[in-house]
Formats: C-alpha cells, sequence, structure tokens
C-alpha cells in the first residue's frame, strides 16, 4: 500500500520536490491535487523529464505540467474491474477515487493481481528425494520400491492390513466395484452428493446406480435414506450388489448405522474415501470401514501425487486382485495370457515417491486446513446467514475444504456471492451437484428419509471456500472481509 500523502503535490511543488519524492516513494507515480484536495492527474517520471526538456528549472515548480484525463477507478470497483482497466491502458497502478473526487488509495497490479484458489498442491521437504532417488536407480517404471513403500506406509497409516496403488481414485472405485462383483444389470447404491466420480464406475461396470440423500447432521449418506431404499429393494424383490459410501470435504459418513444396514442385508461397502484421507470415525481412519476403501491423490486433496488412488482392504485377496486387474491381467505364464480383460490402473513409481513424501506431511496438512476453517468460523462468528458444516461429535474432519451453506435471508444468491467473489479474484465453488439432478442421470432413481431432499437445499445454499493447507492468513482475512462485504 502506498502512502497517499507522500504522493500527492500540488501545483506549487518544485520540480526538485518532485523528483525527490519520486525516489522516495518508488512507486513510479505521483498525484496531482489542487487546493481543495480534488485529485487532477497523475504525474510520472516521464512527464517531469519533459519539463525539463522543455527548460524548466528544478526551483520552478509544476505549474506547467499540461492537464490530462489520467486513470482512476471508483472506490467499491473490484479487483477484476480494476485488473481489466490496467490492461486496458497498460498501466501498473490507479488510483482509487471516491464521490468527492478525492483519491483514498492507489492500487498496484503487483498487489491486487493475486488470485485465491480453493485448494493447490503443497509439497513437502522429502518429495524430490524420494522421486531423485528413483531417477538415480533408474526405477521410473513400472512398479519399483517406492510403489511398494508407498503402499505400505499408506495402509499402515490409516489401519487397513493392505493398499493396492493406483492411477486414480476413479479407477480404484472402478475396480473396487468389479471386485466386489458389480455387473452388467445389478445395482449400485451411492450417495448423491458427491463428484461424479463416485458413480461413473457404476456405469463403467453396466450397473445402474440408486443414488442416496444426505443427512442434515453430517451432509453425508443418510442411514434413513438408506434403509428407505433398502426396504423398497426387498419388496420389489431385489438388493444392490454394493453401497458406495462417501465421505465429504474431509468428513466420515455416520459408518455405524450405515454398517449395520448394510451388514442386515449381506451388502458390501466401497468408501469413497477420496476426501476424507486423514479424517476420523470414532478414532479409526475413513476410508477403512467398507470391505474397501478408496483414496484419491489428485492435485487438489489433502495431499497429492499429481494424480493417484489407492485401494485399502483387510483382505488380502482382494488388494491382491486389484493389483493383478490394474495391471492388464495377467495370468503367471511364461508368454502373455490374459484369462480376464484387466486395466492398465496402476501408479507409477516416480509418483509414488511424491505420493510418500505427501504422507509424511499429511499430519501438518491436516491441522492447516483445520486451522483455515477455525479461521473462517471465528471471523465471521457474528453472521448468522453462514451455516458451518456440522462436525458430530464422532468425526475429527480435516475440513479438507471448508464447506458452509448461505441461508436465503442472506438477501444475495449462492451463485451471485459467487459472481461477486470470482471478480474480487476469489475462487469459491459450489458444493457438489447431487447425482439425481445430474442429467446424465437423469431417470436414476432416488432416495430421501422424509418429504423433502437434504441434498438439493445443500446444493442449492452450500459454499466451499478457499482451503488450501498453503494459504497465508492474510488471504483467509481477504476472504472473510469480502464475505463480511456481502453478508451484512
Ligand atoms: C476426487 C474424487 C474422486 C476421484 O478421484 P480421482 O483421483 O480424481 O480419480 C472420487 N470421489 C470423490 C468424492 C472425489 O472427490
Amino acid at each position: 500500500m502506498h502512502d497517499i500523502k507522500l504522493l500527492a503535490v500540488s501545483r506549487k511543488t518544485s520540480l526538485r520536490e518532485a523528483l525527490a519524492r519520486l525516489d522516495l516513494t518508488g512507486a513510479g507515480l505521483l498525484l496531482l491535487v489542487g487546493t481543495d484536495g480534488c485529485f487532477e492527474r497523475t504525474v510520472t517520471d516521464g512527464d517531469l523529464r519533459r519539463l525539463l526538456l522543455n527548460g524548466a528549472g528544478l526551483d520552478s515548480s509544476l505549474e506547467q505540467l499540461p492537464p490530462k484525463q489520467s486513470q482512476v477507478i471508483a472506490r467499491g470497483a473490484s479487483r477484476r474491474e480494476a485488473l481489466d482497466r490496467m490492461n486496458h491502458h497498460g498501466i501498473n497502478h490507479l488510483p482509487v477515487i471516491d464521490e468527492n473526487n478525492q483519491v483514498v488509495e492507489v492500487l498496484d497490479r503487483k498487489e491486487i493481481d493475486t488470485q485465491i484458489l480453493l485448494s493447490t498442491p503443497h509439497m513437502g521437504d522429502t518429495e524430490r528425494d524420494y522421486v531423485e532417488e528413483a531417477f538415480r536407480t533408474n526405477w521410473i517404471a513400472p512398479l519399483g520400491p517406492n510403489v511398494d513403500a508407498f503402499e505400505r506406509e499408506l495402509a499402515e497409516k490409516v489401519g487397513a492390513r493392505h493398499a493396492a496403488a493406483l492411477s486414480s481414485g476413479t479407477a480404484a472405485i472402478h475396480l473396487g466395484l468389479r471386485i466386489l462383483g458389480v455387473g452388467q444389470g445389478d445395482r449400485v447404491f451411492c450417495s448423491t452428493l458427491t463428484f461424479a466420480a463416485s458413480a461413473n464406475p457404476i456405469v463403467y461396470q453396466g450397473a445402474e446406480p440408486v443414488f442416496i440423500d444426505s443427512d442434515d447432521s453430517s451432509w453425508n449418506m443418510s442411514p434413513l435414506a438408506l434403509e428407505r431404499a433398502f426396504e423398497a429393494a426387498r419388496k420389489e424383490g431385489w438388493l444392490p450388489k454394493a453401497v458406495i459410501v462417501v465421505s465429504l470435504y474431509g468428513q466420515s459418513a455416520d459408518m455405524d448405522p450405515l454398517m449395520s444396514l448394510c451388514e442386515r442385508y449381506g451388502v458390501p461397502i466401497l468408501e469413497d474415501a477420496a476426501e476424507s484421507l486423514g479424517a476420523t470415525y470414532k478414532g479409526r481412519a475413513s476410508g477403512t470401514f467398507g470391505r474397501i476403501g478408496v483414496y484419491s491423490f489428485n492435485g487438489n486433496k489433502i495431499i497429492t501425487t499429481s494424480g493417484g488412488g489407492m485401494l485399502v482392504s483387510d483382505d488380502a485377496d482382494v488388494v491382491a486382485k486389484a493389483r493383478y486387474l490394474s495391471t492388464q491381467a495377467r495370468d503367471p505364464a511364461p508368454h502373455y495370457q490374459h484369462s480376464e480383460i484387466g486395466f492398465n490402473y496402476r501408479m507409477s513409481n516416480i509418483l509414488a515417491g511424491v505420493g510418500r513424501g505427501q504422507l509424511r506431511v499429511l499430519d501438518q496438512r491436516v491441522e492447516s486446513r483445520r486451522e483455515v476453517f477455525a479461521s473462517y468460523r471465528t471471523a465471521l462468528a457474528d453472521i448468522p446467514v453462514i451455516t458451518w458444516m456440522p462436525e458430530p461429535d464422532w468425526s475429527y474432519s480435516t475440513h479438507w475444504l471448508t464447506a458452509c451453506t448461505i441461508s436465503a435471508a442472506a438477501g444475495i444468491t449462492r451463485l451471485e456471492l459467487m459472481q461477486r467473489m470470482a471478480a474480487e479474484l476469489i475462487e469459491v465453488r459450489p458444493l457438489w451437484k447431487p447425482m439425481h439432478l445430474q442429467p446424465v442421470f437423469a431417470g436414476c432413481r432416488y432416495f430421501t428419509a422424509g418429504s423433502d431432499s437434504v441434498a438439493d437445499r445443500l446444493f442449492d445454499q452450500g459454499l466451499c471456500l478457499p482451503s488450501g493447507s498453503n494459504m497465508p492468513s492474510d488471504h483467509v482475512d481477504r476472504v472473510v472481509s469480502v464475505l463480511r462485504k456481502y453478508l451484512r
């Protein structure tokens, strides 16, 4: 921020003084202000040089400066508008003026041209060492010691017996469903409030998704809605082949009632814990409750391998099968022989090296994300139209993304608020659009607990705020101040 008092000169100011001020402030421009304090024009190095070349002495005043239409912007304009103005006129500074034509601030491109992103990769200190080791030993591909170690280390971290490192979380869900025997004509229950990658693999397998609503208390799958779906299925004489329980935004679903329902009907759970690595449910790691658990290391997740996933299970056969299917399903024969259709879904030794380094800082990343959430909650505690994603007492959430709803009483829609934030170069996102509302899943069945759909309401009102573990606190402050401005 530039000190406006130092930048302000008048027609009476000497050329010497003006040059000295330019030198002192380093802003590259001065503000010529009239006797009434009103802004007249900007004065640059070049303007002063031209006065000198036209014969003015160092002790002469700025009286000779010709009038000029300088670019200014009105107070209250967004960062985006200010940047557009700067870009259009090829300038790096822009005086902000109020209703009385007084300069209140000078915007500096360097300071305002910073985008606050939702969630960005955050590398630790050792990823590079593991990757360099892979280069040094030429373990570039296909598999190698980093893959084995990453599987072992992740399994140990979450308390699962076995793990298979794969090319993505989506690949892990796909293999998981396939291993659970999901095939043509089967049905699979799946949380409706989730990312499409939870449900797409159901269709890859030729099966049909049936969507289940969220619970208000966790935003994840409602045990009541699941019960209704099971009852309806039983009455119609069928059962789903599997249930995909998703744990959103760093928080586990309420596993106990969901598991006891699935046990009662004898249907296995595939836990989509892509967003909840590092979270716990009643003290145990999210992702280790289902027969199969899935994590993602996509670029925006809490830790990343730039792209990757992991399938975990306590069943050694399940994980062995995942490894086999992920490497083209090769039979143990001296030649290339296949008795099953396989996939190319294995993680590379290079990326596993990144994963090993990331795993070492997972706890710190969880801490930081929780701190970001706590800062938002504290700073916005007096704004009643914001409701944070609840964290039940059985949950230890990573707050991978700080998620909230904005009630209708705010007088601004979620979409309008998102546009305002975007104009301030702040990336916010709506909550996932429920799967039962997706055009591609039109016609799929959907079960709620009661008469209204919780997921629909969460989607209408929900917002994810920038939450990166590497987010500086002044960025949190910036998000807070823009929210305060529009949610008074
Ligand atoms: C990210 C994500 C996935 C997919 O993981 P990828 O590694 O990107 O394939 C699946 N489900 C949920 C809920 C996710 O957020």
